[in-house]
């Protein structure tokens, strides 16, 4: 028996719909192949928490009608009938959102999150939830609540967390892009761990309204594609202010008129990385030296505390933003008694690593630590946020690997929360200091599993790292 899947072709999402608008294909058709093989993939590396059949076939019909009596109307419409997947931490109405915790296995959404409705407006066509760690804590997707997504290049290995099934799905052909959330490496991990894309915007760019919050000053809603220029035509769709979040701002975006002088933080270089990580790196630093980039060693020193420093604000951040769960407003009824209700249902229902969490947290901010950790930690970021300023007025921007490790097997680091914490220990930087960042494929290791190089910018030079994907390709 075979322990991976066969990877179909994809066409990048514009030409996909021209091919639609064309009537080369029907919405129908297109939703009807990729619904199929969500449903067979998934026996296979459990990528998904629900599929959407019966909504996703009746919206295609709609879009075909659609295109059948208005087609000026449908021709506007930038996504028309691209399918489309979304982790299952964004709210979608009337469908259930389980943020991948069986507490809260029984939730149907009121209302739906401001991105998935943006892409959704543009005529998206929505095929499923994806599976993750319960609301993004973890790395490696292992912590879900409905069971590891496996790798569908190898099913004894992780694709990557926390957006774990929404990386692996994509991979294995299903929908032309996928909404993942980025806290502190969520989307660029598993888009390096499974040769894809992955965006986390500027923190404030894309509204946050309708997503199960984690830290919510880190909280960023990204995406994965398979093609660059497809993060152009969908951050044009997603970005924007939002009445409903009141941290989205609309800056001019920044744009650098001229081949851009690229950052090498020393710090991201350490001993922690594999060696077929690090020389695909310098490979591709070479690249950009022989091609007239000029290339500057770095440093940005306070990086050495980013992981000990989000390790205390981010869980601060999550043990807050639990507590709407009480089992009365949200989660499991096991007791008329508010009291039994809410200590026996989330001892029951709640994952480990959310407990887990959720004790760290409270530690941090308790009477007496919480001058110790929450405000040592946040002295910390505002002095990371400073470093990087500095750096920014010496280099345009920044490239490092995104992770230490490649794709790694199932259960590894499980027994082992701080070997799990380890992962993201280059990842989460962009979040304390809330700049965009990319995770872009370049390689793959000895055994064949994918490697992704980190980009990083200055804040609301979103557009230009596009650009210099594009332009790197
Ligand atoms: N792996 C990191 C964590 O567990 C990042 C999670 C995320 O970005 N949602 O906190």
């Amino acid at each position: 028996m075979t322990n991976k899947l066969h990877i179909p072709s994809r066409l990048n999402i514009s030409s996909t719909r021209q091919r639609i608008l064309n009537g080369e294909i029907t919405v129908f058709q297109l939703a009807k192949e990729h619904l199929e093989l969500a449903k067979s993939t998934n026996e296979k590396i459990n990528s998904f928490v629900t599929i959407l059949e019966e909504e996703a076939l009746k919206r295609a019909k709609d879009l075909d009608d659609m295109l059948r009596t208005s087609p000026e109307k449908a021709q506007q419409m930038k996504l028309f009938g691209i399918p489309f997947t979304v982790k299952d931490l964004y709210l979608v109405k009337n469908t259930k959102t389980t943020f991948a915790s069986r507490y809260m296995e029984d939730f149907i959404a009121p209302y739906t999150a401001t991105v998935v409705q943006k892409c959704l407006d543009e005529g998206a066509v929505l095929i499923g939830k994806t599976n993750c760690d319960p609301w993004g804590f973890g790395g490696s997707g292992e912590n879900s609540g409905f069971g590891p997504t496996r790798h569908p290049l190898d099913f004894n290995k992780t694709p990557g967390g926390s957006s774990s099934g929404s990386a692996a799905s994509l991979l294995s052909g299903v929908g032309y892009f996928s909404l993942g959330t980025d806290t502190g490496g969520s989307v660029r991990l598993p888009a390096s761990f499974c040769g894809l894309y992955g965006y986390k915007p500027t923190y404030g760019r894309n509204s946050r309204f309708g997503i199960g919050a984690m830290g919510s000053s880190f909280d960023t809603p990204g995406f994965f594609t398979r093609y660059p220029e497809d993060l152009i035509l969908l951050e044009e769709i997603m970005q924007g202010r939002d009445i409903k979040d009141a941290t989205t701002d609309v800056t001019e975006d920044l744009m650098i008129n001229r081949k851009p002088v690229i950052g090498i933080p020393q710090e991201f270089f350490n001993d922690s990385i594999d060696k077929d990580i690090k020389d695909a790196i310098y490979e591709k630093i070479e690249f950009f030296k022989t091609n007239d980039y000029e290339v500057r060693d770095i440093s940005i020193p306070s990086t050495k505390y980013a992981l000990a420093v989000y390790y205390i604000l981010v869980p601060s951040e999550i043990s807050s933003n639990r507590a709407r769960y009480d089992g009365v407003r949200y989660g499991k009824k096991v007791s008329d008694d508010y009291e039994i209700n809410m200590i026996e249902g989330r001892s029951k229902y709640f994952e480990k690593e959310v407990k887990r969490r959720i004790m760290i947290g409270t530690y941090c901010l308790s009477a007496g630590y919480g001058d110790e950790f929450y405000k040592k930690a946040s002295k910390v970021r505002a002095k990371l946020k400073f470093e990087f300023q500095k750096a920014f007025n010496s280099v345009d921007l920044l490239i490092t690997p995104v992770s230490p490790v490649t794709a790694f097997e199932l259960g590894l680091k499980t027994n082992d929360p701080v070997q799990m914490y380890l992962v993201d220990v280059l990842s989460v930087t962009a979040n304390l200091v809330g700049i965009p960042a990319i995770s872009v494929p370049i390689s793959k290791d000895s055994s064949g599993m994918p490697i992704g190089m980190q980009i990083m910018g200055p804040k609301w030079s979103d557009k230009y790292l596009f650009e210099f994907c594009i332009n790197i390709k």
